[in-house]
This record gives structure tokens, sequence and C-alpha cells, in this order.
């Protein structure tokens, strides 16, 4: 496996900066893993200049920003030939970066949702992962992320745009078990009433709501979601876009991604359903252990 790996600046730029707390979290867990780490420029440069990963063959250095390093991602995700094909991404997003919303950015992202991989903006989201990615290769739970798997303290946001509606059904209807571990779940207006009858079809109490339901998401459901999490009261979204409309509020989901990213090293994103399912089988196993 192998994954493109870009920080904005201020994530690498001093020895506990969020490029650096993931890989001290994680460097064993990417050894164990064998994992294909393909850096941009100065996020290569920094990784180097640190120690961490030293003498590990699978760490690629990619050009600068500037010379096109994280396009070639973009391109890479989409997969080329002579085996050029990334798995996917991990973006360490500092929301106040204006790179951060240049068009490679923002394709970075679109092309992973599209292509069904892994888009990964915060620590959280990349230690996560890296736990998930462990526990499916059979190795023993890193106490370590122990945190992430603690559901029945934290929220749970669940959004789905109108065509991935009846997919964000069946997701929930699969890992319900799962999902029901939360100590509490939101979600954005009529997503949230589709879950709820969801929910009441499989016995869950009729007087009582599965996810507490916010606006629509173009009357700001996912602003108000956004709130929540920067009140550290959300600790997981799982978002399905649709990356093949215009989306009128295309703002609002914006501001919500970004005020993830704003609490990086405890929030967690995913934007794939294939990657959402794979977390849920992940966290199955992991409690059974
Ligand atoms: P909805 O909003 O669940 O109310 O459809 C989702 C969205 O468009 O963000």
């Amino acid at each position: 496996m192998r994954l493109g790996l870009a920080a904005n600046q201020l994530h690498h730029a001093h020895a506990d900066a969020a490029l650096f707390r993931w890989l001290r979290a994680c460097e064993g867990g990417i050894r164990e893993l064998g994992l294909g780490l393909h850096a941009v420029g100065r996020t290569f440069d920094a990784i180097q200049r640190t120690g961490f990963l030293a003498g590990y063959d699978e760490l690629r250095g990619y050009p600068y920003g500037r010379e096109g390093g994280l396009m070639k991602l973009v391109a890479e995700v989409v997969g080329l030939d002579g085996g050029r094909v990334l798995d996917g991404a991990i973006y360490l997003i500092d929301p106040v970066d204006p790179s951060s919303i240049f068009p490679e950015a923002v394709a970075l992202k679109r092309q992973c949702v599209i292509h069904g991989k892994p888009f990964i903006s915060t620590v959280a989201s990349a230690r996560d992962w890296i736990e998930m990615e462990r526990i499916h290769a059979g190795l023993a739970p890193d106490r370590g992320a122990d945190a992430f798997h603690a559901l029945e303290t934290q929220t749970l946001a669940l959004i789905a745009h109108d065509a991935m509606k009846p997919q964000m059904l069946a997701y929930a209807a699969e890992h319900f078990d799962v999902l029901a571990r939360f100590a509490h779940r939101v979600a954005t207006g009529t997503t949230g009433q589709r879950l709820n009858e969801l929910a009441w079809s499989r016995g869950w109490p009729s007087d009582l709501p599965w996810v507490e339901r916010y606006q629509s998401g173009p009357m700001g459901g996912d602003a108000q979601i956004a709130d929540l999490v920067l009140e550290r009261r959300c600790q997981r979204a799982i978002f399905f876009e649709d990356p093949h409309v215009a989306r009128q509020h295309e703002a609002d989901i914006q501001l919500l991604e970004r005020a993830v990213t704003t609490r990086t090293d405890t929030a967690v994103c995913m934007t794939s359903p294939k990657v959402a399912a794979r977390w849920a089988e992940a966290a199955q196993q992991r409690t059974r252990r």
C-alpha cells in the first residue's frame, strides 16, 4: 500500500508539529505495515531532517509544491501507467494556510473521494487509519490508539448528499451495531430523518431519535455540526459526498471539513464509503481482541 503525503508548512515547522506527532505515534505501525509514503518536497525534507523513518526504503521524495509535487500526487491517486498508483493521500491541513485551498489541494481530496480512496487530513484521521490497517493485518491493538476506539464516550456525525443517501442507509444498516455504540449521533436534517426511520424499523424505541437532527445541509446543518466539532463535542464525521454535482452549499461543506482540521489531534473525518466500511469492520474486530 502506498499513500501520498504532504503537510502544510505549520504542520512540519517544528519538532512537535502535527506531522511529527503522527510519526511519533505511528512510525512503528508504518514499518509493520510496510506502508509506502510518497512525500512532497518540503514534507519529505522535514522528515529527513528529524530522523523519523531513518533507513526506511518505502519513504520516497517528490518534487516541491512549486514544481508540481502535489499535482503529481493527484495524478497518481487517479492512476498512471507504469505502476504509478497511490492508494490514497495524507494531507495534513492547516486551515488558515492559503495553499490548503489551491486547486491541486482541492483536486487531491476530490479524486480520492471519486476513486474511493482515503483522504486523510488530520493527525487523528492518520492515526486512526494506521490502527485500522494494523487490525486488518491481524496485529495486536496498539494501546496508544485506544482513545480513537472509545466510541461509547464520543459523538458521531453522519452526513450524506442526495445521491449518496442510499449508500449511507446501506452502510448504517450493515454496521448498525458499531454506529450504535457511540454515546450520541448527529446528522444533517434529511440524512438524519432517513437514519431515524431505519433505526425505528429495526426496533429502536419509536419515541427516541437514533440521531439528533440538525438543519438540512443547504439550510446550514453542516455549519451547525462544524460548531460541535470546534467545541470538541463531536469526534468523528462520516461524510459521503457527491463529487459529481455542483453543490449550492459548497462553502458550508468546506467549512465543516476545515473545522475538522482545526481539531487535528482529536477529530476524524471519513469521506469514502469503502474506508468507512473498512473502519467499522476494524472497530468491531478490535473490541473482540
Ligand atoms: P441533508 O444535508 O442531510 O439535509 O440532505 C446533507 C448536505 O447536503 O450536507
